[in-house]
Formats: structure tokens, sequence, C-alpha cells
């Protein structure tokens, strides 16, 4: 799948579609095949929404013609189909603003800058743009980005060093279980910070922390982090754990990470002047447009009389939403219904078959 380009670059496309959720995604594909080209913003640094994010390694039962699949299976067979249509990803950006363009198309922007002209918008931004909930203590936010993190891009730049890890799901275990086992990237010393004893991860991975904990690798204390410690402007040297038996504990660090999970935040989709209704999209039931024309919504982001927020009843809103929009990208041509099984175009747009001469 292609790439986006660097921030601050004006992408013009036919369909921007913002959120690469499983309803993003397949409206990526419901587009391609009416040949209108799609770029998809996502905030968060993969593509899947909340199937990848809240509940990758459980089944789901009620997919047609797919007796049980994982999240994270169905964000990687969504990824499969989209990509003979090479949508451009931009991940890791929320889409911030979006108002229309003296020509009548639309102008989007994301926090880093990357700007889309577009002729239709797909806002499949589901429950929100997630973030991660970030640690509330006094001082500490100036420090994200260098020495405290709420994911890991490079772990390289971590190794070696003295990590203080916050959390007790699977992303905390998983980067403890990293760093302290034997490998290039292990850190001088790996400090598990909980709550509670009992954590929110896979069993194997659980057994791999309590192996690595009983071998000295990783410590763990319960509890949870009050205050943070630097040198006036400089950098952060330690945080104060407020522990579980009311006493408190020093731990002198080079990284902090912390895991928390993610909260979603409708945050722009709100301010951009579309008919709401209880922080949803109002949308018809013909096109899925919301109250400006161009605009679709699709997925849990969006309501109408007997919604269900339920992938089958997104992919269904993309299909009728791609139609909707053929006319407007392509106003000269007439919007056929055709099979994918039996029409060569399709197949040629799909991949199949080679392009015609
Ligand atoms: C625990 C759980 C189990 C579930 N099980 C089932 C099930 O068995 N069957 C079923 O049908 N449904 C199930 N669902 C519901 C299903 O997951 C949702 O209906 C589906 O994920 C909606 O997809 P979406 O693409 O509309 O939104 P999401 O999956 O929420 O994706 C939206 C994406 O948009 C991004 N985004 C939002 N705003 C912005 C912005 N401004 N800029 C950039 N990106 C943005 C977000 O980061 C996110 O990645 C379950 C949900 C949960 C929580």
């Amino acid at each position: 799948m292609a790439q986006g380009p660097a921030s601050g670059d004006l992408i013009e496309t036919d369909a921007l579609v913002i959120g690469a959720g499983p309803i993003g995604l397949f409206q990526v594909f419901q587009l391609g095949l009416l040949d209108i080209r799609a770029q998809v913003v996502d905030a968060l640094p993969a593509p899947g929404g909340q199937p990848l994010e809240l509940y990758p390694d459980k089944p789901i039962y009620d997919l047609p013609a797919i007796p049980v699949c994982t999240g994270r299976e169905l964000a990687q067979a969504l990824l499969r189909q989209i990509r003979p249509f090479g949508a451009g990803m931009h991940l890791g950006q929320t889409v911030t603003a979006l108002e229309t363009a003296p020509d009548g198309r639309f102008q989007l922007a994301t926090h880093t800058g990357t700007r889309f002209l577009t002729r239709t918008v797909f806002i499949a931004a589901g429950v929100g743009a997630f973030e991660p909930r970030r640690l509330k203590v006094e001082g500490l936010a100036r420090h994200e980005g260098r020495q405290l993190h709420y994911r890991v891009d490079d772990p390289d730049t971590l190794a070696a060093s003295d990590l203080v890890i916050v959390g007790g799901d699977e992303s905390a275990l998983h980067w403890a279980a990293h760093f302290a086992a034997d490998g290039p990237q292990r850190a001088r010393s790996v400090t598990l910070v909980h709550r509670r004893d009992v954590f929110d991860a896979p069993p194997d991975l659980q057994s791999r922390v309590q192996a690595l904990r009983e071998q000295g690798a990783i410590r763990f204390v319960p509890g949870q982090v009050g205050a943070c410690e630097a040198d006036g402007d400089g950098p952060l040297a330690a945080v104060q754990v407020n522990l579980n038996d009311g006493g408190s504990l020093r731990l002198p660090l080079d990284h902090l990470l912390v895991f928390q999970g993610l909260s979603p935040k409708l945050g722009p989709v709100a301010e951009w002047g579309l008919a709401m209704e209880r922080k949803q999209l109002v949308v018809d039931t013909e096109k899925f447009a919301t109250s400006v024309p161009g605009i679709f919504a699709v997925g849990d982001i969006n309501t109408y009389p007997g919604k269900r927020k339920l992938l089958v009843s997104g992919f269904h809103e993309c299909t009728l939403a791609a139609y909707a929009a053929a006319p407007i990208v392509y106003p000269d041509r007439p919007v056929l219904l055709q099979y994918t099984t039996t029409s060569p175009k399709l197949q040629q747009r799909l991949g199949v078959l080679p392009p015609a001469p």
C-alpha cells in the first residue's frame, strides 16, 4: 500500500476517508470498484480501528460467510482486500480541519500538516480518534516524546537504559518482556508499575513476564505514579510511586513508558458544522450523506432511524455511499451495477485481469 508523502504536501484526490477502522477500509474497497481514488487518514499508527485496538485476539462470529475471525485477522483481511487500489495511508495523523474550497471541493488538514483537496469526504471516524490515556502527573507532560512515551516507535532508542513501564495491559507486558529479554534491545533495567499484581494480557505473555520476574529481569512495583522529578528544566530523573501499602518509592529512570489504554476523542468531527445528534453524524439511508453534500458518514460515527453499530451495517453503508459519490466524481458517467464475478472491468480494477489495452 502506498505510504503518504511528507507532511505539508497538498494531496489531490477523489475521496478522502477519515478513519482506517474496518468501515473506512471497506469504504476504500467500494470506492475502488467504482474507480474512485482514495486517501485514508487515521490518528493511530496502524490501520484497523476498534477491532485491532480493543479486541485484536477476540473472536467475531457475525460476519457474513466468515464463521469466525479475530479483530486482528479482520484488519489484515481488509488490508489485503483493498491492496489493488493503492490508497495512500496517512497514519498517526488526526484530521483537524475540514472546509469547503472556493471550487466546491473540500480542503482538509491533519495535525501534522498534511493537506488534502478532495471531491468527496467519507467520515468513518467510529467513536472518535483514539488517543493514549495520558498519565496525569504535574510536570510530566513536557517530557513527552523525549523520555515519556505512550507508544514505542523505535525500540533501539530505549535499549541499554533504565526503563519504568506503567500499565497492566498487553502493550505494557509486551514491552516489559521485550526489553527484559536477552537480545540487542535489552534494557539495563525494567521496572513494571501497576496498581495490582493482576494483568489484562494473553496467558502466554503473562507467563513470560512471570518467568522474567522470577529471574530478576523485571522488577514489579505495585502502586501508582504520584510525582515526577527533574532538575529544573532538565531531563526527567525519576518518578515517585505511591505504593499500595501506603509507602512510596523513588524510581530513577532514563525513559518512562506508559500504557493505560486508548480513549476515543470525537474532537474535531464535532466542529465541522455537520448536523449531529448525540455526538453522531445524522445521515440519510439512501446515500449515507451528511447535511453537507459530498460529505458522507459511515460506520459507528453515523446515526439514522434503526441504526445498529455493527460491522455488517457499516459495510452496507459503504456500498451505498460509494454509489452516491460516483456521480460527483464522474458527472458524465452512468453508474451501473456490476458484479465482481462477471465484470471484466471490475476484475481489471481488482488486478485479477490485466488492464485493458
Ligand atoms: C469489545 C468489542 C467487541 C465488538 N464485537 C463486535 C462483533 O462481534 N460484531 C460486530 O459487528 N461488531 C462488533 N463490535 C463493534 C465494531 O467493532 C464497530 O462497529 C466497528 O469497529 C466500527 O467501525 P468503524 O470503522 O466505524 O469505527 P472504528 O473501528 O472506531 O474506527 C474509527 C477509526 O477512525 C479514526 N479516527 C477518528 N477520528 C479521526 C480523525 N479526526 N482523524 C483521524 N482518524 C480518526 C480512529 O482512530 C479509528 O481508528 C465490537 C466492539 C467492541 C468494542
